[in-house]
């Protein structure tokens, strides 16, 4: 993600009449994201969503305005461990952040990025048709409970929100 971000953002800037963007990560076992690391000047090394931030701030440097209309908005987020984690919230116990940096800790992980794969698809090589079903169920559970999602995985869907909240202003 954080090579190819460059390239889509300038497409969208420069080709398009796209007002938004929404990046989302998986962590896999890289460092989870909190708000400390906002304080950090450069973000936090080896955390994804401090990462496509800094890959985000340099590009928008330097992209020209859009003559006529607003800049891209893009919001980024970083799933723990993986996207099926934030389909998983509410569904499986014990899936959230604070249970995945513990792991990561002590090397002891109760579930992984495979195992969440089976939980959620069935099976540990869905197709892209499985994928998007999934998700479309996911999204329409989670839509009602957008605050405990934020509660459970506050680093990396709650920089997302932060994100999208800053689009309405
Ligand atoms: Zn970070």
């Amino acid at each position: 993600m954080r090579d190819v971000l460059p390239a889509i953002i300038r497409h969208l800037h420069f080709q398009t009449d796209v007002e938004g963007l929404v990046v989302v990560a998986d962590s896999d076992r890289s460092v989870t994201h909190t708000t400390q690391h906002d304080r950090v000047e450069g973000g936090q090394a080896g955390c994804r969503v401090c990462e496509l931030r800094n890959v985000h701030e340099l590009i928008r440097s330097r992209l020209a305005e859009r003559v006529g209309r607003a800049s891209l908005k893009v919001a980024i987020g970083v799933a723990v461990p993986a996207v099926e984690g934030w389909y998983a919230r509410g569904v499986v116990p014990h899936v959230n952040e604070a249970a995945w940096s513990r792991a990561l800790q002590s090397g002891q992980f109760p579930y992984t990025k495979v195992s969440l794969k089976k939980t959620v698809y069935g099976t540990r090589r869905p197709s892209i048709l499985l994928e998007i079903e999934r998700a479309v169920e996911a999204a329409s559970r989670l839509a009602n409970h957008i605050d405990g999602l934020e509660a459970d995985f506050p680093g990396g869907f709650g920089a997302l929100a932060a994100d999208l909240r800053r689009w309405r202003l």
